[in-house]
C-alpha cells in the first residue's frame, strides 16, 4: 500500500523528476510499445518501396564495395572507421520514415525507434529485429559493442547502455553508414 502511495506521488511530480527524461520515455512507453515498434515497422515504410530481407546476403570484394561506396562511407562500413560528431544532417532528421544500410539497403531502423542522445550521432533505443550482428571491439581502453548489418556485414556503430526507458540501449549510428526513406515519398 505504501510503495503504491509512492509511484502514485512519483507520477504526479514530472517536474521534479525532470521533464526531459519523461518527454522520451513517454515516446517509447512500455516494453511492450517499444515490441509494437518494432513488429509494426513497416507502417513507416514509404509506400511501393521494395526493400530487401536481412537473409539476402550481400558479399561483395573490397574493391566492388570501393566503387559502390564513397570516401568516408567506404571507411566507416567497411573499415570500422566513425564519423566526426554533428556532421551528419540525419542527426536532424525528424520526418517519419525507414533508416536503411547505406551498403545495402537493408531497413535497420524507423524514426520511431530515433531519439536526441544529443551525442551528435543519430541514436536510437531499439532496432528492427534480426537486423544486427554484434561483436566486441577493444579500440579504445574498454570493451564497447560493434554492431554491424546482417546482410552486408557493414559496421554502423555501437551499442551503449546509457539510453532512455524502457530498452536503455542506444545504438549509436554513424549517419553516414544509413540512408532514410521519408515515408511521405522523395525527399
Ligand atoms: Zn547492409
Amino acid at each position: 500500500m505504501q510503495r503504491r502511495t509512492f509511484w502514485k506521488a512519483l507520477a504526479g511530480a514530472p517536474l521534479i523528476f525532470g521533464l526531459p527524461r519523461l518527454a522520451v520515455a513517454a515516446q517509447a512507453g512500455s516494453m511492450k510499445d517499444v515490441e509494437e515498434l518494432q513488429k509494426n515497422w513497416k507502417a513507416l515504410l514509404a509506400d511501393g518501396t521494395k526493400v530487401p530481407a536481412p537473409s539476402e546476403t550481400l558479399k561483395l570484394s573490397n574493391d566492388e564495395w570501393k566503387k559502390r561506396l564513397q570516401g568516408l562511407q567506404y571507411e566507416v562500413l567497411r573499415e570500422e572507421g566513425t564519423e566526426r560528431p554533428g556532421s551528419s544532417p540525419l542527426n536532424n532528421e525528424k520526418r517519419p520514415g525507414v533508416f536503411a544500410c547505406a551498403g545495402c539497403d537493408l531497413p535497420l531502423f524507423t524514426s520511431a525507434m530515433k531519439y536526441e542522445s544529443g551525442t551528435g550521432w543519430p541514436s536510437f533505443f531499439v532496432a528492427i529485429p534480426g537486423v544486427f550482428g554484434t561483436s566486441t571491439d577493444h579500440k579504445i581502453l574498454y570493451p564497447r559493442t560493434e554492431y554491424h548489418c546482417t546482410r552486408c556485414g557493414g559496421h554502423h556503430g555501437h551499442i551503449f547502455d546509457d539510453g532512455p526507458a524502457p530498452t536503455g540501449k542506444r545504438y549509436c549510428n554513424n549517419g553516414i553508414a544509413l540512408k532514410f526513406i521519408p515515408k511521405a515519398g522523395k525527399t
